[in-house]
């Protein structure tokens, strides 16, 4: 990688034999900009989009990370702009003869000693924020949480100052769905775990309307919910089991309105008293379950922000913690990359599984991975979602994946993951609450605002020029690396201090400062009747 005074002329090549390499400056560089190494621009190149380093004919490959990111379309002079409209998008990887388990890197050594403050869980995971949740089984009733969730933060949250916040989980689930429909088991485990997040305590509660589909049973079978006291426990012939707490508004002793919102303030109030008793204690970072994902890309995100996160993957990874990695169309490119590093042949498959259940999930709706380039990817220097998936799947780090997850299953063993999700930015959090997360790294280069109410969001930003406008709005700026002022393993090793310290509580992201929060948004790739 070049580097250089960030005002002076400034390309990024990612790999030797890279024909094309991005250019840094802010603000891009006008015609006539000469490059140390003599390269000399034909016309203006935008921050963040490619350049030619040498002559290159029509249908010649395009290599950016080493890999074929297009052909030419037509033939253009070295010092030229390489923008989509010149390239043409390869095939998509075949799923077939793939490299199986092929790379065995040495062990990476452990990383001892580094703790945080987390909140322990009956069930044994570790929450890094004390939240009482209530589980919604239909979209019906999230008029009536809402209502009464935010007189539960007026009226009785101030009482229990050991609780962080109270979250109402609302979907659009629940109803008006082929619930019987094979696909269906996604929005209904995802709900499912959610509802027993780690950051949750192993307090459940549900509100549910009472005619709809996804009944209260379904949503959380016994055996589910995890024994928190003897006050949640009931009694089922032999065995005990945690009593399924639930308001439902159809029952017949509620008269009006508000014997519904005093029913579920009342139901709130013994989990509050539980929630508000647990105390934080120092746990080792191993217990950590992180979840990273980009959003806004740019052709920066895959040179600064997601090679600092792999880092901080390496480092989480030799912790021993939990990391996971998402967005399909957004690694389906790397398909080979990924099966390679597999750390046997079952995951390997698995991981092809995912990718094929995908690949069919697209075509039933006549679209492809082409589908996921915005036009905000494009105008951020990524011609095609080839050049965008080799930047994002460097936040899986170094280390073998040693684990894959379909969407909405249940993290059940540490290391580095692969969990299946769609690429939209506030599915893929979904899921990845669904499985254990406790806590989210986040880059982004065109910028977003991004955040979750049930786990703290750190965002990282692609380029200095954001972070110093969303300067209250990103946590860490990973622009620095691209200017030459801090080392990927500069800003890694930041990043991972950070996420310490923000699990224990000591430090709040900017999407927690000012409650920032998306939607939950369950991925449902069955039918809606
Ligand atoms: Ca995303």
């Amino acid at each position: 990688m070049s580097q250089a005074q960030p005002c002076a002329p400034l390309y990024i090549r990612m790999h030797e034999a890279d024909n094309v390499a991005i250019v840094a400056n802010d603000g891009g560089l006008p015609p006539g900009t000469v490059f140390p190494c003599g390269l000399t621009l034909r016309e203006h190149v935008p921050q963040g989009h490619k350049v030619a380093l040498v002559d290159l004919a029509a249908g010649a490959p395009v290599l950016r990370y080493k890999v074929v990111i297009g052909e030419m379309l037509h033939a253009v002079a070295a010092g030229s702009w390489v923008h989509e409209r010149l390239l043409k998008m390869p095939d998509a990887r075949s799923l077939d003869h793939l490299p199986i388990a092929t790379v065995k890197p040495d062990p990476l050594p452990p990383l001892e000693g580094y703790t945080f403050e987390g909140y322990r869980n009956p069930d044994g995971s570790v929450g890094t924020r004390n939240i009482l949740a209530i589980t919604t089984t239909v979209q019906c009733v999230s008029g009536v949480v809402d209502f009464a969730v935010q007189r539960i933060k007026s009226e009785l949250l101030p009482r229990y100052p050991n609780v962080d916040d109270v979250v109402g989980l609302e979907h659009t689930y629940g109803c008006g769905v082929a619930i019987d429909a094979p696909d269906a088991i996604v929005p209904i485990r995802t709900l499912r775990n959610i509802s027993l997040n780690p950051n949750f305590g192993g307090e459940v509660m549900v509100v549910s309307l009472g005619c709809e589909k996804l009944q209260p049973e379904r949503l959380l079978p016994p055996g589910t919910i995890p024994i928190v006291d003897e006050r949640n426990v009931a009694d089922v012939g032999n065995s005990a089991d945690a009593r399924l707490d639930v308001v439902c508004l159809q029952d017949d002793h509620h008269v009006g309105f508000m014997s519904m919102i005093d029913s579920i303030m009342k139901t709130a109030e013994e989990h509050l008293e539980r929630l508000n008793a647990r105390r934080r204690e120092t746990c080792p970072a191993s217990e950590l379950v992180v979840g990273v994902q980009c959003g806004g890309s740019d052709a920066f995100s895959g040179v600064t922000a997601n090679p600092a996160v792999g880092h901080a993957t390496d480092l989480l990874v030799r912790a021993g913690a939990s990391v996971m990695f998402s967005e399909v169309t957004e690694v389906r490119d790397g398909i080979d990359q990924l099966t390679s590093r597999a750390i046997n042949p079952e995951v390997a498959q698995a991981m092809i599984r995912e990718m094929a259940w995908y690949d069919a999930y697209l075509a039933r709706g006549q679209a492809d991975r082409s589908a996921n380039t915005t036009p905000g990817n494009k105008k951020g220097g990524l011609s095609n979602i080839v050049e965008k998936a080799m930047g994002s799947i460097i936040k899986s780090g170094s280390a073998p994946i040693s684990g894959v997850l379909s969407p909405g299953e249940k993290l059940a063993q540490r290391g580095l993951i692969y969990a299946a999700t769609p690429a939209s930015d506030f599915i893929c959090g979904t899921l990845q609450l669904a499985a254990g997360m406790n806590l989210h790294i986040f880059t982004t280069g065109r910028g977003t605002p991004y955040g979750l109410a049930a786990v703290p969001v750190i965002k990282v930003a692609t380029r200095s020029d954001l972070a110093r406008r969303w300067h209250d709005l990103m946590d860490v700026d990973a622009g620095r690396i691209a200017t030459g002022e801090a080392s990927i393993e500069d800003v890694g090793r930041e990043l991972f201090l950070m996420m310490l310290d923000v699990a224990s509580g000591r430090k709040k992201t900017w999407a927690e400062h000012w409650k920032l929060h998306n939607a939950l948004v369950l991925f449902n790739p069955a039918p809606v009747t």
